[in-house]
């Protein structure tokens, strides 16, 4: 009997204690429903009434490009044919330069030109590697430092975009037409975080993000070298 009576305590305890859980978790219920109901009304609305598409305008640039911002994509339209490339130091074939760090050494994204070993290359110039047009020039600081990018049109719609960093002096701006050897920079050590050196890279989607340097996904990364050397003129 008095056992029973215990049992029915107990479980009666514990009936008040599952209610008092229960009344805790109600109010997060609650905000979380009067969130996500609206919300997802808003989304819905949009969804519905979002107007008419807008006009598409048949585009010649690739379907890739069209993500472009309208910035880089007049940049494409201004940018001359390419006349074919040279290397980017030690115009044209990178005399007395080797490359430190080859495309795809540690997961690397470009090429890492020298002369002479500690700092004796500082200050040499950068050439662009083609005909093209700058798109880009500035200091992201951290492991870029001082950057130049050129677009190259190598066919009638299809570019490729070079990449120039650590440099010590910039030569160019946004929107300069450069030519084929053109001086656009010097050879830097990033403000003394690293020997002098030129980071290189060459991609084949133009406007892409700076990106991290290195990475085993190489999408939208060539290897310069051989493109270089396969591209030498262009008919
Ligand atoms: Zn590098």
């Amino acid at each position: 009997m008095i056992k029973n009576v215990r049992r029915r305590q107990m479980v009666k305890a514990r009936q008040q204690e599952l209610a008092r859980a229960m009344a805790k978790r109600r109010p997060a219920m609650e905000l979380a429903l009067a969130l996500f109901i609206p919300a997802g009304m808003c989304v819905l609305f949009f969804y519905i009434f979002q107007g008419p598409e807008p006009n598409m305008q048949p585009d010649p640039i690739k379907t890739y490009e069209s993500s472009l911002n309208a910035e880089t994509r007049a940049l494409l339209r201004e940018c001359p044919q390419s006349d074919g490339f040279d290397f980017p130091v030690g115009k044209p074939d990178a005399k007395e330069y080797f490359d430190m760090r080859p495309f795809g050494v540690k997961n690397h994204l470009g090429a890492d030109w020298n002369r002479g070993f500690r700092d004796d290359d500082l200050g040499d110039p950068v050439y662009s590697v083609s005909k093209g047009i700058v798109s880009f020039t500035g200091n992201l600081g951290g492991d870029w430092g001082r950057i130049v990018r050129v677009i190259h049109r190598v066919d009638e719609d299809e570019y490729v975009e070079s990449l120039y960093a650590h440099l010590r002096d910039i030569y160019v701006k946004q929107g300069d037409l450069v030519g084929r050897g053109q001086k656009v920079g010097t050879i830097g050590n990033n403000d003394g975080r690293e020997r002098a050196h030129l980071h290189f890279e060459i991609r084949s989607r133009v406007g892409m993000p700076v990106g991290p340097g290195y990475s085993e996904d190489t999408s939208g990364y060539l290897n310069p070298t051989p493109f270089i050397q396969r591209n030498r003129s262009n008919p």
